[in-house]
């Protein structure tokens, strides 16, 4: 009956303007600050008084929680007391989001890096991609808001490159009337896959030319002037549930961060605003006694952050970049919603950890494909995302950037199925000119037919199985038994 009861404690929550510093109340879906349009984190105004219970009340508490049999507490709310405690369980979405594996580099990997790292799945997630986390989030206080305000009818809306929309139509999916879903996409910029998924969600899906960025403006503009709940990581509590990666991150090292490297690929940025904030809560609860060191990942063809990080820290100046065409496409964005969250956040990051706890890469779109495939050709299940951190891991370990007792840990954000259309430009090294990728051979795997329709036809039933066997046999140069 332990894991039955549900958390007591209860914050008292408030949107927190990143440009003027106001605060509101959460009794409204709010995404960027009325007064002044900067956007907004969620904070607890009671944090310090959960600083009192230490360290090992924490840890134990969070460790009890993990198989926990009630729903509400399985997944990302795990972490319920650091995520979004105003919720009641009655309100709670869980479809099986979070608790992803941490998953060690294979032993031949490992030995060809040089260093040992681990991928952390969050394509095990129930749309495949970590998105789930931000939204199961997202749509339990929805749920609330459409439950305190008796709401008939609340229509759900996104941009998306691909796994938001999917994720999105999921959840509305799921929770049914009065939510209903509708996602807005970059006419081909979205794999099958990721355009299924949302479609067989029975979401409307509208389709517009241009990439990411257009799509956004568009349901900012809806956002801003009709009543539609917004679902992109605009929305703050989005960023909430998204925190639960680094909080099982933390856990899964048994809460000691002190030689972890996390590698975060960075698109709108809302990802690495939660992995920031989730470790700053941690540290200053004392749950770690120190700040892991952060490394976001970029696209030579989508990398405005790293171009702010890259000039020296009085020259910074942000601008948005037109992006090319890249194969981590769930990232290919040139105005990152959430760059502003990432600025302040990183900023009282390097202040607790030091100018190189929190740095920017840039990778080529070779390296994010070749990585993908080295990954997965080795037992994991990399996305191109992945692919993009183990790319990132790589030219931090060529820099010179990782100490000799550090590790890794590569958030590979999707499951590698989402992205197969890329693998198959590779291995029929087919890319469009404009991506910048050829094949390695040594990473091309296809499939090779042993005989053809035509062969099989004329060989007729008898002689087909022991033909097909040999062929196989002589190709493998299989050795026959000997009787003696
Ligand atoms: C959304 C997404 C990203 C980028 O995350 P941001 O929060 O937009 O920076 C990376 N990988 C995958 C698979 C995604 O779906
Ligand atoms: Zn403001």
């Amino acid at each position: 009956m332990k894991n039955k009861k549900f958390p007591s404690y209860r914050a008292d929550m408030r949107y927190h303007c990143l440009g003027c510093g106001r605060e509101r109340g959460i009794g409204e879906l709010l995404y960027t600050c009325p007064d002044c349009g900067e956007v907004l984190l969620l904070e607890d105004k009671n944090f310090t008084a959960l600083k009192e219970y230490g360290q090992g009340y924490w840890r134990d508490l969070f460790d009890s929680r993990a198989g926990s049999k009630n729903p509400a507490l399985c997944g990302i709310f795990r972490f319920y007391e650091l995520i979004a405690p105003v919720l009641e369980p009655e309100d709670i979405v869980y479809l099986g989001e979070g608790d992803t594996p941490l998953i060690e580099a294979a032993p031949a990997l490992r030995a060809r890096l040089g260093l040992p790292f681990f991928f952390k799945n969050d394509g095990q997630n129930p749309s495949a991609s970590f998105k789930d986390r931000g939204m199961a989030c997202a749509f339990s206080y929805l749920k609330a808001l459409v439950r305190q305000q008796g709401w008939d009818e609340v229509l759900t809306i996104c941009a998306s490159t691909g796994d938001t929309s999917a994720a999105a139509a999921l959840y509305a999916a799921y929770v049914g009337a009065p939510l209903k879903s509708i996602v807005l996409l970059p006419q081909g910029k979205v794999t099958p896959q990721q355009l299924s998924q949302p479609l067989g969600s029975g979401a409307l899906v509208l389709e517009v030319p241009g990439v990411f960025d257009d799509c956004m403006k568009v349901v900012e503009y809806l956002a801003a002037r009709y009543r539609v709940a917004l679902l992109n990581s605009k929305n703050s509590w989005r960023i909430l549930g998204q925190e639960s990666y680094a909080f099982e991150v933390a856990q899964a090292l048994d809460w000691n961060v002190d030689k972890a490297c996390i590698f975060v690929p960075i698109g709108n940025a809302g990802n690495m605003t939660a992995v920031l904030h989730a470790f700053l809560k941690l540290y200053s609860l004392g749950i770690i006694d120190s700040l892991p060191r952060l490394f976001g990942v970029q696209s030579e063809h989508a990398d405005p952050v790293y171009r702010y990080y890259a000039a020296p820290a009085k020259e910074r100046i942000f601008a948005p970049v037109e992006v090319k065409p890249s194969a981590a496409q769930a990232a290919m964005i040139g105005n990152p919603v959430s760059f502003p969250r990432i600025k302040a956040l990183a900023a009282e990051y390097q202040k607790l950890g030091g100018e190189r706890s929190f740095q920017v890469l840039r990778v080529t779109e070779q390296a994010i494909m070749d990585s993908m495939l080295l990954a997965n050709k080795h037992g994991h299940i990399a996305c191109t995302q992945g692919g993009e951190c183990l790319a990132g891991l790589i030219a931090a370990k060529d820099k010179g950037l990782m100490g000799a007792d550090e590790y890794a840990v590569l958030d590979s954000t999707a499951h590698a199925l989402k992205f197969m259309d890329f693998q198959n430009l590779y291995f029929n090294n087919s890319f469009p000119a404009n991506y910048r990728i050829s094949a390695d051979v040594a990473l091309v795997n296809t499939p090779y037919l042993i005989l053809t329709a035509r062969e099989k036809a004329e060989l007729g039933p008898q002689k087909f199985v022991p033909e097909v066997a040999e062929r196989i046999a002589s190709r493998l140069g299989l050795q026959v038994i000997t009787k003696d």
